[in-house]
């Protein structure tokens, strides 16, 4: 198989709230250690919106946004056998490809805890202007560290998986970090977006039972998340706090849920997350991801009930293959994932962009 040769086409953003333009570039050998990867799918991530809308700063020259890249070896570097865990990689593999480059010597990653690395890097935000362009996801091709590589397990379909393939590790992190789910435990999930439905997939293969917390706007939604069956739903905007603990009182001999999780990322959830909680539950945060604002809380909830809360906004690489062989384990769920994603060419990223933040798509992916 030969490489690919000629121009591929990128989304380069020029700032908070600017169209993107859509540009080309040369395709080039990968340097050492790199590898050239053919886009499959490459999602637009809740952190992209906030980016977009000026909540989380990036530098200012033109770049490739996107973090979310699925994509086809095309071209091997010098010194490159194996993908980030250590599996062989060969041309042609599917691959998910993390842009977290954890620093390897910080108080955390000493320890192992490179998902909580103190001084995280990333593989994207160079200036796309300057050769060899592409490193970020929204684009037709992408230069990644081959230790950044994920390749896919067999028996899994690349547009399931990337319908999220960092909300998805992310959740599992933050499950993982509060010492997981257990059978037959009453799980609230917060949102029912990408995260969420993932969040409920997760509890449900744990054997949990469900009560999801959501928006009723979106029916495809819906109708996705009824497929995994969770016990109850409740609209968000129609249930208060003594609305839902009457619910989980009829499902629980507890005070509460034995876990929530936080996947809508709106300031209002957390303090309601708190109040659904039984005495000594855990409540699982990886969905605040921008700064929203303050909330008032009652402090004294934590020390009563002896809540547990625990946060975590990234994961490992083996976080990602987690995430993998559980689609792959789960073969019925695949087209339940892969029908959460609405494609879309590079060519058309600003309506994606623009789906993506008026909530008429569950995700949003650019596509070869
Ligand atoms: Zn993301
Ligand atoms: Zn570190």
């Amino acid at each position: 198989m030969k490489m690919t040769t000629g121009k591929r086409k990128a989304a380069i953003f020029h700032g908070a709230g600017k169209p993107f333009k859509v540009k080309s570039y040369p395709v080039s050998a990968p340097a050492a250690g790199m590898v050239g990867l053919s886009l499959t799918a490459s999602g637009i991530c809740g952190t992209d919106v906030h980016i977009h809308d000026g909540r989380l700063g990036m530098p200012d020259f033109p770049l490739i946004i996107g973090h979310e890249f699925l994509g086809k070896v095309d071209a091997i570097g010098a010194d490159v056998t194996q993908d980030g865990l250590g599996r062989v990689l060969a041309k042609g593999d599917q691959t998910v490809a993390c842009v977290a480059i954890p620093c390897g010597v910080c108080f955390n990653c000493r320890r192992g805890e490179t998902a909580s690395c103190m001084a995280f890097g990333v593989t994207y935000a160079q200036n796309a202007e300057e050769a060899p362009h592409f490193f970020g996801g929204l684009a037709e091709y992408l230069y990644s560290p081959a230790q950044n590589l994920v390749r896919l397990p067999d028996g899994v379909d690349a547009l399931a998986a990337a319908a999220v393939p960092c909300g998805g590790p992310t959740v599992i992190r933050s499950c993982a970090y509060g010492g997981g789910l257990k059978a037959g435990e009453l799980v609230v999930v917060q949102g029912n977006g990408p995260l969420g439905l993932f969040a409920l997939a997760w509890a449900k293969a744990h054997d949990c039972r469900v009560v999801m917390i959501g928006s009723a706007t979106n029916p495809l939604r819906l109708e996705l998340m009824q497929a995994w069956k969770p016990e109850l739903f409740l609209d968000y905007r129609k249930a208060d706090a003594e609305a839902i603990k009457r619910e989980l009182s009829r499902m629980t001999d507890a005070d509460g849920a034995d876990v929530v999780i936080e996947t809508s990322g709106a300031r209002d959830a957390f303090p309601l997350g708190l109040q659904l909680l039984r005495k000594r539950g855990r409540y699982f945060v990886p969905g605040q991801y921008s700064n929203s604002g303050a909330v008032t809380i009652e402090p004294q909830l934590i020390t009563f009930q002896a809540l547990q809360i625990i946060g975590s906004g990234q994961y490992t690489m083996a976080d990602i293959l987690t995430y993998l062989e559980f689609l792959a384990r789960h073969p019925e769920w695949q087209p339940l994932f892969a029908k959460m994603v609405s494609k879309y060419r590079v060519d058309d990223v600003n309506q994606a962009m623009a789906d993506a933040k008026a909530g008429k798509v569950i995700k949003a992916v650019v596509t070869a």
